[in-house]
């Protein structure tokens, strides 16, 4: 009796499963695993938004797997040594998983592909669309911007169909693998892993969210037949549930880019024949492949700039107060706070408002893009280490097809161009509800009286001055070798 060990990270789904996929044509029968890998200090331990996150789709895979006639075993510890014991006490025949291209992970499946050679270890392509390491320009370098990157792709898009759920996954029953996995290996429980926090802000956060599998793919149905028509006009406006939230689903791969993109295409076969809303659609879901390809080909831009001037950048040397007003919504700028609310209460934020406060946060207050990239990262649901560096490091000017530094984002036009009627400002920040539109966006300017009666904070910083200090503060590296 063959056996296949199919070790599940970021691909937390059944359909569109290459590894489960290998595993059950080789073997006659299938383990799934979830190792819970918490390594303190790496780039990759994950935040506490993603681990609630985490837990609610660990249940969902787990139900998942039972209805499959399958099950979940949950192990905790070091992946480098837990698989090879556990392949060599189950006598298994191979270990499956599909790939990751974070610096710190690549690094662990290298010295676990090592650790399993004598058994057999076979990774995948399944959460990416193509494979980074074949992704490069005609001279053989990788790309650093966008656009010339979406050109060589679109021509091969839409690409191969995705792999249907299988219906049935044949696995060991559990009488016999607690008799293999006595005294030898702890087996945990999802609630054991213990990802969920001591007080009840996790649950308020999910009652925004439907996690799992299905979850992914009812919202990508819904998208695709009621806003993506509209996407390239109102995935701007972040009022409105114009975008396809899709983010911590695919973050997790509960969903995998090519079915969205297989589903977008709907049987149609060029990028040519998609409408102006799909055709955008399909351009973001490819600016997080290149998000990937970045930290794959330039591993050292998940914490440090790809243009190395911003080294020597001259941040404001003392920030705790400024940074702590930024993370709890309270700098005065009515934009920002709401953005900074939203995530706090969500896990998500609109991409306009993600760009408007990092934008405020490095220019404005002149604090180090990594605090708002640590910041994001403990509070999304979608926080990634690859689409997370890019949008940090685009808003600072010091990363790949980068906004320049000069591009300081006023967040009163902002407020003013993309959410006219102040509809989310107001619903963030209930303090200026009662306020005219004409001063949503700057209730400072407000006549005497009814700013000294509004009980909203006042602004942390002048927005002119602050944006003359950063551009001063630019210049200075401006010239310096990049
Ligand atoms: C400072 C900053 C930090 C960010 N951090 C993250 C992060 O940690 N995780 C994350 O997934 N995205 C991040 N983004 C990108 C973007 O804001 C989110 O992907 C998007 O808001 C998710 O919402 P959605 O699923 O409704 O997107 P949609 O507009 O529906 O787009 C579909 C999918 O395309 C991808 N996508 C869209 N825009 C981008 C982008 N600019 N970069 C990379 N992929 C994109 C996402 O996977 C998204 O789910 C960040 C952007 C900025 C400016």
């Amino acid at each position: 009796m063959t056996l296949g060990i199919v070790w599940f990270r970021q691909d937390l789904r059944l359909s569109d499963n290459a590894a489960l996929h290998a595993a059950l044509h080789d073997c006659e029968r299938v383990l799934p695993v979830f190792i819970a890998d918490d390594r303190d200090g790496t780039v990759s331990e994950i935040g506490a938004a993603s681990r609630v996150w985490l837990h609610a789709s660990l249940n969902a895979l787990e139900n998942d797997l039972k209805e499959a006639g399958s099950t979940l075993l949950v192990l905790s510890g070091d992946p480098l040594k837990l698989l090879p014991r556990l392949a060599k006490t189950l006598e298994a025949d191979g270990v499956y998983w599909n790939r990751s291209y974070d610096p710190v992970t690549c690094e662990r499946d290298k010295s676990v592909k090592e650790a399993l050679h004598s058994i057999g270890a076979n990774s995948y392509l399944a959460n990416l669309l193509f494979e980074p390491v074949k992704t490069l320009k005609a001279d053989g370098t990788p790309y650093r911007v966008f656009t010339p990157y979406w050109k060589n792709l679109m021509g091969s898009l839409p690409g191969e169909k995705p792999l249907a759920a299988p219906k049935n996954i044949p696995s060991p029953t559990p009488q016999w693998l607690g008799k293999q996995l006595k005294n030898t290996i702890a087996v945990d429980s999802i609630d054991e892993l213990k990802l969920q926090p001591a007080h009840d802000w996790g649950e308020v956060m999910m009652a925004h969210w439907s996690v799992g599998e299905k979850a992914a793919q009812k919202r990508l149905k819904d998208f695709l037949k009621s806003d993506v028509q509209s996407y390239k006009v109102d995935r701007d406006i972040p009022s409105m549930t114009g975008t396809s939230m899709l983010s911590p689903h695919l973050h997790f791969g509960e969903i995998s880019p090519r079915q969205i993109i297989s589903a977008t295409f709907n049987k149609r076969k060029s990028v040519f024949d998609l409408s102006p809303g799909e055709e955008t659609f399909v351009k973001e879901v490819v600016w997080r492949e290149f998000a990937h390809n970045l930290i794959y080909q330039f591993p050292h831009t998940v914490d440090s700039p790809l243009d190395e001037r911003f080294n020597q950048f001259p941040w404001a040397s003392k920030y705790d107060d400024s940074l702590k007003a930024w993370q709890q919504g309270n700098t005065g700028i009515p934009i920002v706070d709401a953005g900074m609310r939203q995530l706090y209460a969500t896990g998500w934020m609109h991409n306009r408002v993600r760009m408007v406060v990092a934008s405020f946060l490095i220019k404005n207050l002149l604090i180090p893009w990594q605090e708002g990239e640590r910041w994001f990262r403990h509070t999304l649901v979608d926080a990634d280490v690859a689409s997370n560096a890019m949008g940090w490091q685009w808003a600072a000017g010091s990363g790949a097809d980068a906004a320049p530094f000069f591009r300081v984002f006023n967040p009163v036009l902002q407020g003013e161009k993309f959410d006219k009627e102040g509809a989310y400002v107001r619903h963030w920040v209930p303090e200026l509800e009662s306020v005219a539109n004409k001063f949503v966006h700057k209730p400072w300017e407000l006549p005497r009286e009814e700013r000294d009666a509004l009980d909203y904070a006042k602004p942390l910083v002048d927005l002119k001055k602050s944006r003359q200090a950063a551009l001063d503060a630019f210049a200075e590296i401006k010239t310096a070798k990049s």
